[in-house]
This record gives structure tokens, C-alpha cells and sequence, in this order.
């Protein structure tokens, strides 16, 4: 099998207009960047608003593990099993972070024959979007300590500032710093640090923005600190919003590409899945629905972190209603969830696979508690054996009531996902979905908090020291009640600790700190170890990237 890079290299790519007209989109809307990537200008598309959604399909997944489970190379298999079925599909993702691309797991547009095209540009500089919001974020960070520098009108207490500054790139060295040294007129030393740009506010606000108003709107209301009587200063009060706004204005603009085979995809907007929410922009996500009859999109990490955020954060405020969910499994994964390391999954074994099943449990019934029904993707891996395909299927359809299909679109594209095609639409066209997220804007932030942890980790409660009780207290008092509880923490369990694989149970998550992002929206709960800026691997991938004698990229994977 060749790489992802070779395979996507060899591919013959339709000019951007094909693809959008077959998405029913007109030239007048299209901001070509080259001849293969666009940005779609919705407002040029007549009748656009008024056109009926299709169906929003989620693709998640298992707890991941080392052994790999491939959400987003499903998400464009299923979209290209779609349109080989005769349905109008588009597939909706985040776009990558040039972090990743450079230490250890390589490019993020899908991987074998279902992968999103050109590969090199949407995991390299693509439209300039991440540049986009590393400049509206740093452009906030400079003007608060511009603010200071000239008197500090606002009375902001240099010692609490929370806006740091960005950059999209794995880099340690910066995540610590103390800024203004070499002299008076640099200003105010401060201890000061860097974090990977899709860890900004201004990235998870980007993709949870309606429009440019709301863009602006929330960009006003970041708390970039305090003064020294508590009162909260905002990215309004530095009268930075409208500067930002207009470095965000073509980002803005959804980008349109295609998958190997053809079918429309959006790829915009990339936050962090631990203290964001992890998934491509509203508005990338509104657009498909208004020109397919079937968007598939992803959400980071596995269910209890991306479908649970999905749901609670980005459809509650989008208005969004989900008709089915795709939870993708391996058995590879599977068997490491049933106790097996990770040089043992070559062989079959039928015993871990079956002890592993019990984490893809878990992750199924929390579905069905957001009303959305359920479907699970075996991706295929060619160590896999018949058995244990014939062992999961029966499992699901006895134990769970759910449909597990084999899926083969890393291996053959569209033609290995035809079933799941069939059988994710007809989920979808029964209509069978209630959506509802877990908890009402109403409950109190604490109990949003547990109820997460009880419903969907299976833990026994939340540990809370009495600090983080007042701070509840605190943001409850400061009318941030009603936001939504974004958490963050491992992704690999189920519980706070990351060797636990399974579906462990009565567990106790403990919440180490609370975080607001006024303008994203919601509060963030951090219970675990987060790094919102990576550093790089001792022999980062970048070693092994360059350009081949005829101007080719090479080792971007
Ligand atoms: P996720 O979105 O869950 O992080 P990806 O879809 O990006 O995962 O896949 C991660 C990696 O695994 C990619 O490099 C992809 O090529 C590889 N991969 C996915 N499915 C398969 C498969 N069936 N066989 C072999 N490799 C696969
Ligand atoms: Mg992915």
C-alpha cells in the first residue's frame, strides 16, 4: 500500500468549480485560492438562506489508543460512500494545525484512499486561516500590554492577565516566558507564554461564531483579566474587537476542497479538543447542510470528550439537530481496550477483543442519552480476521441493538463504505432522532460539571477543593451560569487516568481548574494534565520532511 502522500500525490484533482457546482454553488460565490481550494462566499449563493438543511451526520469514536481508530479518514470514506450511493454528501473537518505536521502524527486530512485533497496544502498554510487568528490573537495581546504601557487607563492588574500569545507551532521554549525585558521602554516585564494557535479563545470563538456580528460580539466579551478589585476586563474594554474582526474577515469564508473521489468538503476552523471544543466551524457546518442532503463531520478525540461537546456545546448553540452518529472502532484498538499491548494486536484474539468491547459500550449507550441514534464502523484494518469481525457484529446487534459494519475506505475508498452508506442514511431518513443535550442551561455549573462525569464517564463524582467551589461561586455570581462546561481531560479513558482503558467505573474526576472563555461560550473544566502548547518528539517528523529533485514534497504523512 503506498503512503497517504503518494496516494494523494497520483491523484487527478477536479477544478474547484466542478466540485462546487455539483454542491450547487455558482462561480460568483467562489474566492479561488489556486485552482483547487476555494472560499465560499455563502451570501453570492441566490436563495441560500431560505434552502432546507440536510442531515448532520457525526462521526466519533472509541477512547483512542496507540493502536490508531481513523475518525477522519471515516468521515471521508462514508462521505464518498455516500455520493457512490447516488446522495448529495459533503463532508465537514477541522482543518490542521501545523503542530502535528511537524512532531508526530503527521498530516490530519484522512489517510489511504479516503483522504481530502491537495493534502500537502490543507496540512501546510492551506488559505492562511490559523495565520488569520494568530494575528487577531496576538493583535488583542499587543494592545493589552500597549494599554499598560501607556498608564494603564483600565487599572488592569498586570499580575492576573489571561490572554497570553500564540502561535501555530509546537514549540516549548515558549511556554513559559517573561515578556517587556531589556529596559523602560519595552514596558512592564510580566511572566508571560505561548500556546499552539489552536488552543486560542479566538480559535474556538471563530468556530462557534453565527456570522461576523457574532464574530465581533464574542470577540468583545474575552475577559482578558481583572483589576485589583476583581472587577473583569474585557477584549471590548481594549477596544481591540474591531481590529480583530477585520483580520478575521476572510477566514471567515468557509474553504471549500474535495475528497480523492470528488465529494465537496469543508474544511474550516481546527480548536483544540481538551479546552475547545474540537470541531470545524458553524459556519462550515450550516453551509453543507444547506447544499447536501447528508454532511458528515467529526469531532475530535473520542465520544465522551468529542460527541459530548459536539452536543452540548456546538448543537445547543448552533441550533444544530443531529440525525445519526458514527462511532468508529477497530479491532486493533479494541483489543488494546481489552488489555492486550500494543506489539501483541497482529494476532487474533478473541478474548481481548471481546473484554474491549466493553469501552465501545459505553461510548454507544451515551449516544442514545443525547436522543441521536447509533451506528458503529469497524474500519478495517488487513491484520483483522474474519472472526473477529463476525465477533463484534454479533456483540452489537445482541448486546447494544446496533448495526456494526465493516468498513474498507483506508484500502478502497468509496467502494468499502457502500454499506455503511446505506445503512447511515436509511438511520437517518427514519427520522429516528430526538436530539436533546445531556443538561439544560439552567443547571448550575457545578452540576453540569458532575453530570457529565456520572452520565457519560461512569464515575462515581467530581473531587472539588473548596477554592474551585468559590470559583463556581464566583463565575455564577459574574452571570456565567448558563454557559456550557467544557472539559478537559485525558482522552484514552474513560476515568482521569490515562492507563485505564475499558470502561472503568465509580471513578473520581478531579477538577483541578476553572477557566472561562466568555467569548467561546463556555466555562472550561481542566481535570488532568492539558498542554495547550506541545513540544516536539525527540526525532520530530520535520527531520524527515523536504523537497524531492522535482519539486515535490516529501515525508509529510
Ligand atoms: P483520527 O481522525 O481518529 O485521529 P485518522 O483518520 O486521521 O484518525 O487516521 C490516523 C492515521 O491512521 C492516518 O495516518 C491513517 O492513514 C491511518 N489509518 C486510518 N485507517 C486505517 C486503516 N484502516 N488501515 C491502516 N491505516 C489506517
Ligand atoms: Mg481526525
Amino acid at each position: 500500500m503506498p503512503t497517504d502522500i503518494e496516494i494523494a500525490r497520483v491523484a487527478t484533482l477536479q477544478p474547484i468549480a466542478t466540485i462546487a457546482a455539483k454542491a450547487g454553488i455558482p462561480s460568483e460565490a467562489l474566492n479561488p485560492y489556486g485552482k483547487y481550494i476555494a472560499k465560499i462566499d455563502t451570501q453570492a449563493i441566490p436563495g441560500f438562506e431560505a434552502k432546507p438543511d440536510g442531515k448532520l451526520i457525526l462521526v466519533t469514536a472509541i477512547s483512542p489508543t496507540p493502536a490508531g481508530e481513523g475518525k477522519t479518514t471515516t468521515t471521508v470514506g462514508l462521505g464518498d460512500g455516500l455520493s457512490r450511493i447516488g446522495k448529495r454528501a459533503t463532508i465537514a473537518l477541522r482543518e490542521p494545525s501545523l503542530g502535528p505536521s511537524f512532531g508526530m502524527k503527521g498530516g490530519a486530512a484522512g489517510g489511504g484512499y479516503a483522504q481530502v485533497v491537495p493534502m500537502e496544502q490543507i496540512n501546510l498554510h492551506f488559505t492562511g486561516d490559523f495565520h488569520a487568528i494568530t494575528s487577531a490573537h496576538n493583535l488583542l495581546a499587543a494592545m493589552i500590554d500597549n494599554h499598560v504601557y501607556w498608564g494603564n487607563g483600565l487599572g488592569l492588574d498586570t499580575r492576573h492577565i489571561a490572554w497570553r500569545r500564540v502561535m501555530d507551532m509546537n514549540d516549548r521554549a515558549l511556554r513559559s516566558i517573561v515578556s517587556s525585558l531589556g529596559g523602560a521602554s519595552n514596558g512592564f516585564p510580566r511572566e508571560d507564554g505561548f500556546d499552539i494557535t489552536v488552543a486560542s479563545e479566538v480559535m474556538a470563538i471563530f468556530c462557534l461564531a453565527r456570522d461576523a456580528a457574532d464574530l465581533e460580539a464574542r470577540l468583545g466579551r474575552i475577559v482578558i483579566g481583572r483589576t485589583r478589585d476583581k472587577r473583569l476586563v474585557t477584549a471590548a474594554d481594549i477596544k481591540a474587537t474591531g481590529a480583530m474582526s477585520v483580520l478575521l474577515k476572510d477566514a471567515l469564508m468557509p474553504n471549500l476542497v474535495q475528497t480523492l473521489e470528488g465529494t465537496p468538503a469543508f474544511v474550516h476552523g481546527g480548536p483544540f479538543a481538551n479546552i475547545a471544543h474540537g470541531c470545524n466551524s458553524v459556519i462550515a457546518t450550516k453551509a453543507a447542510l444547506k447544499l447536501a442532503d447528508y454532511v458528515v463531520t467529526e469531532a475530535g478525540f473520542g465520544a465522551d470528550l468529542g460527541a459530548e461537546k459536539f452536543f452540548d456545546i456546538k448543537c445547543r448553540k448552533a441550533g444544530l439537530k443531529p440525525a445519526a452518529a458514527v462511532v468508529v472502532a477497530t479491532v486493533r484498538a479494541l483489543k488494546m481496550h481489552g488489555g492486550l499491548a500494543k506489539d501483541a494486536l497482529g494476532r487474533e484474539d478473541l478474548k481481548a477483543l471481546e473484554a474491549g468491547l466493553s469501552n465501545l459500550t459505553r461510548h454507544v449507550n451515551n449516544l442514545r442519552k443525547f436522543g441521536v441514534p447509533p451506528i458503529v464502523a469497524i474500519n478495517n484494518f488487513t491484520s483483522d480476521t474474519a472472526a473477529e469481525h463476525e465477533l463484534i457484529r454479533n456483540y452489537c446487534r445482541n448486546h447494544l441493538g446496533v448495526e456494526a459494519v465493516i468498513c474498507r475506505h483506508w484500502a478502497e475508498g468509496g467502494a468499502g463504505t457502500e454499506e455503511l452508506a446505506r445503512k447511515v442514511a436509511a438511520l437517518a431518513d427514519e427520522g429516528e432522532a430526538d436530539f436533546a443535550p445531556l443538561y439544560p442551561d439552567a443547571m448550575p455549573l457545578r452540576q453540569k460539571l458532575e453530570t457529565i462525569a456520572r452520565e457519560i464517564y461512569g464515575a462515581g463524582g467530581v473531587a472539588i477543593d473548596a477554592k474551585l467551589q468559590a470559583r463556581f461561586a464566583e463565575l455564577e455570581d459574574a452571570g456565567f451560569g448558563d454557559l456550557p462546561v467544557c472539559v478537559a481531560k485525558t482522552q484514552y479513558s474513560f476515568s482521569a487516568d490515562p492507563t485505564l482503558r475499558g470502561a472503568p467505573s465509580g471513578h473520581t474526576v478531579p477538577l483541578r481548574e476553572l477557566r472561562l472563555s466568555a467569548g467561546a461560550g463556555f466555562v472550561v473544566a481542566i481535570c488532568g494534565d492539558i498542554m495547550t502548547m506541545p513540544g516536539l518528539p525527540r526525532e520530530p517528523a520535520a527531520e524527515r520532511i523536504h523537497i524531492d529533485t522535482q519539486g515535490r514534497i516529501e515525508g509529510l504523512f
